[in-house]
């Protein structure tokens, strides 16, 4: 069996590498960029490693990459974010962010009695029982629930940072969304680890596992462009080749350059209901220092403007130079705008108050400053997780394709929805190929 995989970020490595391993089927994996790993991509700057999305793994005990870790042979160690060192700011007040029953029994975020309260919630998803996931979205069980008003913006807090979205956005999300997720996560006993070395200490597995099967190859600046069915072949044309078949077409990119592409093919009315979904954008502000210019916590969320800083290298010291530091600042993003004026100016605003916490948490950051990179318009997720948003399905009826990707459909968030529906997508097509029928054809 012979396939062709398009995209070569997270998602289409891991199908890639799983499907890698079957002596019987062979392939090609396509990447438009001159470089592999998609929004996971690394670079090396000043002796600082950047990722161009971060490299936090949630729960990663429970996490799809552990399940990879063992099935693919990879070989990486990541590290526990001090859960001790992780604060809130509100209202010029810091405090401890409500991770754990220790961290809620110290923060000042909740009242006392809030605190009992929170806990209790938090019991309630563990055991799977909370009401949550009975409501199509949080908004609707916040507007529902007895709770007090901090509890209320806790939860919502709790969905921003972890969903990348804004307050009101958080509102939006499902309830069987956030009650599987964190059912998950507070299970976890290494809510947010760092994978040591950065995305790339993953991605260079992947690809050495795929090339050294002897049966695939890997084909960076080589766009796919337009594709067709044959009989029971799928023949693409890609920048560079014509013609080129293959047994089955596994789609590992964004979801809206799916529906692009599909764009005037027979298939282009499976996808309309995913044209319209939205992707999450956030702003990312990394700067690199020659030296520790202050380390008052590992990560602070400002409830007030809706960003965040993690120090990076606080937990992944292997991404600096010696003594150097590395900070991530994310601001979280509305998405209307009623002009490209408004856009500009909501973004300047952001970006100042970005530098404003710098300046606030790590004074004379300026004359420490090696390397920095700002980018306005990152995508978190190519389809935001909110109840107007439709996941795509790894198969559609009638459509001779397979999808994967972080705005597919498979577990978790983020990166562990591209390795996850990566990894259901590949198993789906070695099960087919194990039945006897496969096999004699
Ligand atoms: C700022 C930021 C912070 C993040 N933080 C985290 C985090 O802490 N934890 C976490 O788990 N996740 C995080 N993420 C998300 C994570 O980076 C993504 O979920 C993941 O990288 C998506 O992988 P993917 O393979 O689905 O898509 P992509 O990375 O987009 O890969 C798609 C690939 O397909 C290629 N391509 C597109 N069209 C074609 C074509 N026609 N032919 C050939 N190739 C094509 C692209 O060039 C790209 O390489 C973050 C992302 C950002 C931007």
């Amino acid at each position: 069996m012979r396939i062709a995989v398009i995209g070569g970020g997270l998602a289409g490595l891991t199908a890639a590498a799983y499907l890698s391993e079957h002596p019987d089927v062979e392939g090609v994996v396509f990447e438009r960029s001159p470089q592999l790993g998609g929004r996971a991509f690394t670079y090396q700057k000043s002796g600082f490693t950047l990722n161009y999305g971060a490299h936090a793994v949630y729960g990663i005990d429970r996490n799809t990459i552990s399940q990879m870790k063992q099935e693919l042979g990879l070989q990486f160690e990541s590290k526990q974010v001090d859960k001790r060192r992780v604060v809130y700011a509100k209202h010029n007040q810091l405090t401890l962010a409500p991770l754990d029953f220790m961290n809620i029994m110290k923060t000042n975020v909740l009242s006392t009695m809030e605190k009992v309260r929170f806990v209790g919630e938090v019991a309630a998803i563990i055991a799977n029982i909370h009401q949550l996931k009975n409501y199509p979205t949080l908004g609707e069980y916040l507007d529902h629930s007895h709770a007090a008003g901090d509890v209320k913006e806790l939860w919502e807090h709790l969905v921003c940072s972890n969903f990348f979205i804004t307050p009101e956005e958080a509102r939006k999300v499902p309830g069987t969304v956030i009650a599987e997720y964190y059912h998950n996560l507070f299970l976890s006993s290494k809510p947010v680890n760092y994978i040591l070395g950065s995305w790339a200490v993953i991605t260079d597995q992947l690809q050495q596992k795929i090339e050294n099967s002897g049966r695939w190859s890997i084909s960076v600046k080589e766009p796919v462009e337009s594709f067709r069915k044959e009989g029971s072949s799928l023949i693409l044309n890609t920048k560079t080749r014509e013609n080129l078949e293959f047994d089955a077409v596994i789609f590992a990119i964004p979801v809206q350059q799916v529906c692009k592409i599909m764009e005037e093919t027979p298939w282009e009315t499976s996808f309309e209901p995913y044209a319209d979904s939205t992707s999450t954008e956030v702003l990312v502000y990394d700067v690199g220092f020659s030296k520790v210019v202050a380390r008052p916590f590992h990560y602070i969320s400002d409830m007030d403007n809706k960003m965040f800083i993690s120090d990076v290298s606080a937990t992944d010291h292997t991404v600096v130079p010696e003594n150097g530091q590395l900070l991530q600042g994310i601001a979280y993003l509305n998405d209307h705008f009623d002009s490209d004026e408004e856009r500009k100016a909501y973004m300047d605003n952001k970006t100042s108050k970005m530098e404003e916490l710098f300046d606030q948490f790590y004074p004379g950051w300026r004359d420490s400053l090696e390397v920095k990179r700002v980018s306005k318009k990152a995508m978190v997720s190519s389809v935001k997780n909110i109840a107007s948003n439709q996941l795509l399905p790894n198969t559609l009826a009638g459509v001779p394709f397979y999808f994967c990707g972080d705005g597919c459909v498979g577990k978790g968030e983020l990166a562990e929805r591209a390795f996850s529906s990566a990894r259901n997508v590949a198993q789906s097509l070695l099960a087919g190929l194990n039945k006897p029928e496969a096999l004699s054809s």
